[in-house]
């Protein structure tokens, strides 16, 4: 007990900036999920009901991101969602009416008007121009997708995520027990399957893993792993894994730290991973996915720099329009349903919908509550686009691969940590 392990959080470190070769505007933030998988925002969608269903995963793979379809219904509905995914045109612009360059403004509101549009996008002879929006429009939805969309296109000009076959791709959580569920979702289409359970590095898990691995075409995201011993001795039994998902405890509706006391922060969970990855001489070759507790585009660059290749979030993208949860209005202000999918409520969800989902622990992991609603997903995009660049830049990274190398982490203390964030005024 005398050489306790010190795990390190996001808010134990700062990125030590670095010599750069480019302006933040050329970094390239692309990644990959899986080895075939590339995405133009290195930012995924978690597998929860009140975060992903096929509405989230549409616009993210349209923005260049991707979404993971949650496991908390019938496994004929999930396929379902998948199937919408794959049904969707790849085009962002599907949802925004389009408006020729050399219309006429006036022109353009009396479309606008006559459809309803409160935004449009201005294509002109080499594409995306701009966005115009109806004069008076006070829906906040209309408004911040446009913004977002300006904001998105002046950063990055994400392409979005699509199969050899020009179809957008979509992620679906499976339970490593429920191979029929994965073979449905495979047949549906899933083009990666994520395992979705809380402490994958446990003998049972792995073996039914092993078995289901052999029984679907899709790529397998395999988690969630914590420690260097896990990813070995997932890679070493399971074929065909093609990313891992790492990071117990750190989610900002979980409860697990506090109820049974085990936890791997994800930045610790992400060293861990390339530590073993590495060992193998495949870090860089199966990615590491960071999942939980990432509140920011800083968070996500420690992430990055520590040796990931994308980040997952659950709260940055539950309190958005596309997240399926209904808007809730308190005392003046609008928020978002957001629960754990090991709470009370999700776990009451998931032993109606699915009997072959048998409560396999008795206590709650995971708590619900409520988070601002804050516009389309895409404003999130945007944000973790120009974040990401911003965070590189400082790093002297001019790619995800070279944050690996020459990205640097250094630790503050906890009394520290106060004077990195804004402080001493009032808010
Ligand atoms: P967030 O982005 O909100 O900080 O974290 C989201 C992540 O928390 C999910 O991707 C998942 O890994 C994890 N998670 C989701 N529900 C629960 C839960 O009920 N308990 C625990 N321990 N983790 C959860």
């Amino acid at each position: 007990m005398n050489d306790l392990k010190e795990f390190l959080t996001f808010d134990d470190v700062v990125i030590v900036p670095g010599a750069s070769p480019v302006e933040p505007g050329e970094v390239n933030i692309s990644s990959n999920i899986t080895p075939s998988i590339s995405l133009s925002i290195p930012v995924i969608s978690s597998p929860m009901d009140t975060v992903t269903e096929h509405r989230m995963a549409i616009l993210l793979a349209r923005a260049g991101a991707l979404g993971v379809i949650h496991r908390n219904m019938p496994r004929e509905e999930q396929a379902r969602q998948v199937s919408l995914v794959k049904k969707a045109s790849p085009s962002i612009w599907s949802e925004v009416p389009r408006i020729p360059a050399d219309v006429e403004v006036a022109a353009a509101f009396i479309f606008m008007d006559e459809t309803g549009a409160g935004a449009a996008v201005i294509l002109g002879p080499n594409g995306f121009e701009g966005v115009i929006l109806r004069p008076g429009v006070d829906a906040g939805y209309w408004y911040g997708k446009a913004e977002a969309l300006r904001l998105l296109y002046s950063t990055v000009k994400p392409l979005p995520t699509i199969d050899s076959d020009g179809l957008l791709r979509v992620g679906a959580a499976i339970s490593p027990f429920d191979v029929e569920r994965a073979r449905m979702l495979d047949r549906a289409g899933a083009d990666v399957l994520v395992v979705d359970v809380a402490h994958l590095h446990n003998a049972n898990a792995i073996s039914a893993l092993a078995r289901l691995s052999k029984e679907v075409s899709a790529e397998i995201v395999a988690g969630n792993l914590g420690t260097k011993e896990g990813v070995l001795d997932v890679l070493s039994r399971v074929e065909n894994v093609a990313g891992l998902r790492v990071g117990i405890s750190s989610g900002s509706i979980c409860s697990t730290g506090e109820v049974a006391g085990a936890a791997v922060p994800t930045l610790t969970a992400v060293m861990n991973a390339r530590e073993a990855l590495e060992e193998l001489g495949l870090h860089g070759k199966i990615p590491i996915i960071a999942d939980g507790g990432v509140r920011n585009p800083g968070d996500a660059a420690k992430a990055i720099i520590a040796g990931a290749s994308v980040v997952m979030g659950g709260r940055i993208f539950a309190g958005t329009e596309e997240s399926p949860a209904p808007k809730i209005r308190v005392g003046g202000k609008v928020y978002k349903p957001y629960r754990g999918m090991a709470s009370r409520g999700a776990m009451e969800r998931r032993f109606a919908a699915d009997r072959y989902s048998k409560p396999s622990k008795a206590i709650e992991e995971g708590v619900e509550g409520l988070v601002p609603y804050r516009g389309s997903a895409l404003e999130v995009l945007a944000e973790f686009a120009s974040g990401l660049q911003a965070a590189l830049g400082y790093a002297g990274a001019p790619s995800i691969r070279d944050a690996w190398t020459k990205g640097r982490l250094a630790r503050v203390s906890a009394v520290g940590i106060r004077e990195v964030r804004p402080h001493d005024i009032m808010t």
